[in-house]
Formats: structure tokens, C-alpha cells, sequence
């Protein structure tokens, strides 16, 4: 019988072997030297995967690094995500460094957050920030004309490696990137999210790209006078000044801090590290002005998830006279976090921030639960039960389930 010529994407044993075998023949090099020779090798192998594969074979190196070789896992890791968002390109005879980058903005408002198209005159302004505040004279670059939500962001590294691609390409023309709305997902409604600016640089080989690459020491002072070298202190300061400018339009009704842009994967990171206590202050800012507490009236339970391991933390905020859960947040780990951490220090520094005292730890170990009905996460109370949030309808004394 005539065997089916439809591909079938299967986890390839010895493909496996080999990206954990360079992994960790990198991590246990013992020099630059060595270290080049490992890198080039396992950059070929993941660059293979990410053209012809799924992340099949990926995954399965990662999780076999994960078990028995942690320092192999970092390096593999990391130069999935150097294959992922750097790359070279070659426009009439030069080559250049094309690196994907993301500009974060952390948000919240109570009405609903944007995402979609970017209309022509933000991104005009926005290019125009971009240009005079982030990056040098010689280096050529391209938005993608879209404000992604989490949810819109590529999943997975092949897909990633797509849409990365695609910038190059815009950058490589001179062109921005045009996102057709219809391929991305729908957005999640939350009271704090996070939003994401995407594009490529491209840089004779070699070149800097940043103003903060041409800084000698960080001590450097500009005084804020345009054209002087700045430290990457003061880039970020003027960046999030002006590209707020250029933002407000877009963010209505709501508030927004934007993040210093960086690689695509750091800047995702950095989000959301960053995520976590910002959107514990629109928590409590919200709850506050809603409901009328003062802050000396709101509880917090703080207690840890766990999936196989520790996942994240959510916290739960009630009144003083009620064990009603009003509202939760998850404060998940993030990049190499686990509960070995002191994450509940920093959840409780925030908490205190905020002007909440009234906190209760709790220490039972309790597995990632959801609502059946809505799917959103379970939150502890202070008896150590894990309920359903429910948040009082507009001045009234009823509880409901935010469905
Ligand atoms: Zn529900």
C-alpha cells in the first residue's frame, strides 16, 4: 500500500540527542575558544529545527537538560532564544546584525485596554521616538503597525522564529511590518495586562545599535541634552517620558508605564517581573476607589501553587469584616525563579507598598485550581479554602462572580 506523503512532525530521537549532547558539551567548555566551537555546532542544529520542525525535538532536548543537566539547560535555553531573535542579513554586498526587539507597556484601567492596529500617525511619532531615543544614526529598523496583547504574541519558538523572520525581511526593505488583524488571537479582558511594540533593527556587522552601547562608563551624566551620550539610566527615563507622549492617544482611559526595549525575550521577561507589582498597585487602586476601603481596611492572603513544582503565588484581597474573597492576582515565577526564591518577601514588600499590613501567609501546599464555569484561578481566604473571587456589583451588597 501507497503510504500518505502528508508530513508527520514526530519527535526525532537522535535530533534530540545531538541538541542535548552540544548543549552540554557548551556548558562544560572550558574556554572561548572551546565555547565558539560549541555554539556555532549548536546553533546549525537549532537553526534546523526552527526551519523544518515543530518544537518537538526542542522541547524534548530542553526537558531531558531540564532533569540531568541544569547548566547544559541554561545554555540551550539561552541559545535558542540568540537563534530565535538575532540573526544576519545580507542587503547589496554589507551584511548586517538584524536583532528582533519588543518595547513593553505595562497598563491597567478599569474600562477596557487597547490592543489592534496602530493608526499611521502614532506610529509615525512613534518611529520618530524610537529613532531619537533608543538607537544610533547608522541603524536602519521596522515596527510591526500592531499593539499585541500576551495572547497575540507567536506561541512557540518555531512560530516566533516566523514572525522574527518576517521583520527582518520589512527591515531588509525598508518597510514596516504590516499585521493582518483576522491571524491574531482575541484578547483576554483584565484589569492589568501588559502590551507589546514589535520590530527589527538591522546594523552593519559589527555596529552598535543602542545609544547605551556607545557609553564608556554608566556613570556618564547628560543632563538630558539631545546628541550627548546617555547611560542606559537616563535612555530609559526619556524613552518612557516620550514614547508615553506618543502613546497617550492609543492608551485612553487608562494608565500606562512604558519598559525600556530590549531582544525580544528579555524584554518579555523583564514584563513580566515587572507585570507582577504593577499590577498588585492597579489591585489595590481599583478595589480602594471602586469599593470605598481605605487601604487599612483590605486583607491580603498570600499562599503558593503548585503544579509538579512550585507554579506561582496568588494572593487574595478581602475587606476586615468579611472572609469573602473580593479580588485575586496570581504573582507567577518567572525565568529562573522556583521556591528556593524569596518571592514571598517581594510580594509582601509590595503589599506593604501599597499600604496593606493585614497580610496572612499561608503555607499548605495547594494545586492549580480554576473555576470549572469561567476558567479563571481559585484564590485562597484566610481559612485556607480556595474559592471563587467575588466582587460586589456597584454599590450594592451583593456578591458576584465576575463571568
Ligand atoms: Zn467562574
Amino acid at each position: 500500500m501507497k503510504r500518505s506523503h502528508v508530513p508527520r512532525r514526530t519527535r526525532s530521537p537522535r535530533a534530540v540527542q545531538e541538541l542535548v549532547r552540544l548543549a552540554a558539551g557548551l556548558a562544560a567548555s572550558g574556554s572561548r575558544t572551546e565555547d565558539t566551537f560549541w555554539e556555532n555546532r549548536l546553533g546549525v542544529k537549532i537553526n534546523t529545527q526552527l526551519h523544518t520542525g515543530d518544537d518537538q525535538n526542542l522541547e524534548a532536548a530542553l526537558e531531558l537538560l531540564y532533569d540531568t543537566d541544569p547548566a547544559g539547560y541554561g545554555e540551550f535555553i539561552y541559545a535558542i532564544e540568540a537563534a530565535i531573535e538575532c540573526g544576519t542579513l545580507t542587503h547589496e554586498d554589507c551584511i548586517y546584525d538584524v536583532l528582533m526587539f519588543a518595547a513593553p507597556v505595562l497598563t491597567w484601567s478599569r474600562f477596557s485596554i487597547p490592543s489592534g492596529p496602530i493608526p499611521e500617525a502614532t506610529l509615525n511619532n512613534l518611529r520618530k521616538q524610537f529613532q531619537t531615543h533608543m538607537l544610533l544614526e547608522n541603524a536602519q529598523f521596522s515596527l510591526a503597525d500592531y499593539l499585541f496583547s500576551p495572547d497575540q504574541l507567536p506561541r512557540g519558538y518555531r512560530l516566533t522564529h516566523e514572525l522574527a523572520s518576517k521583520l527582518w525581511a520589512a527591515v531588509g526593505g525598508g518597510q514596516d511590518l504590516h499585521m493582518n488583524p483576522r491571524q491574531l488571537a482575541e484578547t483576554g479582558r483584565f484589569l492589568s495586562d501588559t502590551r507589546y511594540l514589535l520590530g527589527a533593527i538591522a546594523v552593519p556587522q559589527g555596529k552598535p545599535m543602542f545609544h547605551w552601547q556607545e557609553v564608556s562608563g554608566t556613570n556618564h551624566v547628560s543632563n538630558g541634552v539631545p546628541g550627548v551620550k546617555s547611560s542606559k539610566q537616563e535612555i530609559l527615563h526619556s524613552w518612557k517620558t516620550q514614547c508615553g507622549e506618543a502613546l497617550r492617544s492609543l492608551f485612553q482611559g487608562c494608565a500606562f508605564e512604558v519598559l525600556l526595549p530590549d531582544g525580544f525575550f528579555s524584554a518579555w521577561r523583564m514584563a513580566d517581573r515587572l507585570a507582577r507589582p504593577y499590577s498588585m498597585h492597579a489591585t489595590v487602586d481599583f478595589l480602594q476607589s471602586t469599593l470605598n476601603i481605605p487601604t487599612s481596611g483590605l486583607c491580603a492572603v498570600i499562599a503558593p501553587f503548585h503544579d509538579q513544582f512550585l507554579e506561582e503565588y496568588r494572593v487574595s484581597f478581602t475587606s476586615m469584616d468579611r472572609n469573602n474573597v473580593l479580588y485575586g492576582i496570581v504573582w507567577a515565577l518567572v525565568g529562573e525563579e522556583d521556591e528556593n526564591s524569596d518571592t514571598v518577601t517581594q510580594i509582601e514588600t509590595t503589599l506593604q507598598e501599597c499600604g496593606i499590613t493585614n497580610i496572612t501567609l499561608l503555607d499548605n501546599r495547594f494545586s492549580l485550581e480554576y473555576c470549572e464555569e469561567c476558567g479563571v484561578p481559585l484564590f485562597p481566604n484566610s481559612e485556607g479554602e480556595v474559592v471563587h473571587a467575588e466582587f460586589p456589583e456597584e454599590g450594592e451588597k451583593i456578591l458576584v462572580h465576575l463571568h
